[in-house]
């Protein structure tokens, strides 16, 4: 069993409905357990001229290996009608698994810790109110990233 953090993302249609509707999914997957769930993120998406995301991170427990959880992640964005267009294209749905246990992962098809979660304001600040004070498995600490990651961008809905 492995705690794995999972980034969530959607900037179509109807993006907050959508993330719920995602981790009802997680929620059921199998060999999964869904631990936690950051505040949703309002932020600006990476390239200009699409509609802003919303965004939160969730943890799970999970004892599936990486490649079958990738799978069923993408099934997941399939079924909410995700489609492939351009890289970064806006998406009414985006599952990425930020971390997974103590695993370093480089294969073709997965790199974890996440490539770009570093620089992504909408990863690490709800990551840290999930994992607060967490060393990633390459031994990073998420308060450095954290540091040279300013809050920007980015604005933390009011639950609802
Ligand atoms: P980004 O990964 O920069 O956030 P994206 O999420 O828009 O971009 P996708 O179109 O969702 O990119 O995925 C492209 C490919 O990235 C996937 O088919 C998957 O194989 C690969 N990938 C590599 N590492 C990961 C990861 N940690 N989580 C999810 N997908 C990953
Ligand atoms: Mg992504
Ligand atoms: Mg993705």
């Amino acid at each position: 069993m492995q705690r794995v953090y999972i980034g969530l993302g959607s900037n179509l249609a109807r993006p907050t409905e959508q993330l719920r509707d995602a981790l009802r999914s997680l929620a059921t997957l199998p060999d999964t357990r869904l631990i936690a769930v950051s505040s949703f993120y309002a932020s600006d998406s990476l390239l200009p001229g699409q509609p802003r995301y919303v965004n939160a991170v969730a943890a799970v427990d999970s004892s599936l290996e990486p490649l079958e959880l990738l799978d069923a992640l993408h099934g997941i964005e399939n079924d909410q009608g995700r489609e492939r267009n351009e890289r970064w294209g806006p998406r009414t749905l985006d599952l990425d698994i930020l971390l997974f246990g103590a695993r370093v992962i480089d294969e073709p098809r997965l790199k974890v810790p996440h490539e770009q979660m570093h620089l992504r304001p909408f990863v690490l600040y709800p990551l840290a109110e999930l994992a607060p004070g967490m060393q990633l498995a390459d031994g990073r600490e998420l308060d450095e990233l954290l540091a040279a990651c300013p809050f920007v961008g980015l604005e933390r809905l009011s639950p609802v």
